[in-house]
């Protein structure tokens, strides 16, 4: 499977760079299935540039901040008025309130809201879902609201008969069920939205490079790749944080990155 970086940018769109928004393909019975990880403000833009929105088999929905889904109801409208005729439905997974603020940020009007063009199921907590060659099991995480990581496997793109890995954090600060989301993954997509300092006193949130690192360390990933960076931090501290405490690959996200598996 290969994993596309459509926005990274932390807690709202940078300049160069739309909010949370991860695009998984994987190649398997003769043609390409791809889920879509969160759909933040700005993402649905990008994501014209690397699939039309009307072949996602699935959008996969971390938590109702709306840097991770407040662009799910503009990519409704594409798929409701296309030109071709309504597309979908999209399986739809969330946390189980999901439609009520996409209703809300559809301004309750019949003609934007969401119904249709997804087919919704909420996540229950570590009950993996099945969508074509991807399993994806939801992991409850560590936010000031229900949020799920996910660990997601499906057929390498080297070997097809291989299966591989990839654990993406949402958002979340360090706890335990991070060791059972990230355990000996391919990839770690990790946030990192806090830098050491005084905003990181605030607990319960966001991860730092430096627990991002410790997370991906103890269990043993493979590959880690910082995401969701907030527009005043600087990167190279991002970077620095995460390679005191992991001694693996690092990257930090950027838009239109590829990671394939
Ligand atoms: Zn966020
Ligand atoms: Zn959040």
């Amino acid at each position: 499977m290969r994993l596309t970086v459509v926005g990274c940018a932390g807690s709202f769109p940078h300049a160069g760079s739309a909010a949370s928004s991860y695009l998984l393909e994987a190649d398997d019975g003769g043609r390409t299935w791809r889920v879509l990880l969160d759909l933040g403000n700005g993402a649905s833009g990008p994501l014209h540039g690397y699939v039309d929105p009307g072949e996602l088999d699935a959008l996969a929905v971390s938590h109702l901040h709306s840097d991770h889904v407040a662009d799910v109801v503009v990519l409704n409208v594409y798929l409701r008025y296309h030109p071709d005729g309504p597309r979908g439905p999209v399986a739809l997974f969330g946390p189980v309130d999901t439609p009520q603020p996409l209703a809300e940020i559809a301004g309750s009007d019949p003609a934007t809201d969401t119904n249709g063009q997804f087919e919704f199921s909420p996540w229950v907590d570590r009950e993996p879902v099945r969508v074509g060659p991807f399993e994806i099991e939801p992991v409850r995480v560590n936010h000031p609201i229900e949020a799920y990581g996910m660990r997601i496997t499906g057929p390498s793109e080297k070997d097809p008969a291989r299966r591989v890995t990839l654990a993406y954090t949402g958002d979340t600060d360090d706890c335990p069920a991070l060791d059972h989301l990230a355990r000996g993954v391919d990839l770690l997509l990790s946030e990192a939205a806090f830098v050491e300092g005084p905003a990181d006193a605030v607990r319960g949130v966001h991860l730092n490079g430096v627990r991002a690192g410790e997370v991906a360390e103890r269990t043993g990933t493979k590959r880690l790749v910082l995401t969701h960076l907030v527009q005043w931090n600087d990167p190279a501290v991002s970077l620095a944080e995460a390679r005191r405490t992991y001694s693996g690959p690092i990257d930090v996200a950027a838009p239109g990155a590829v990671y394939s598996l």
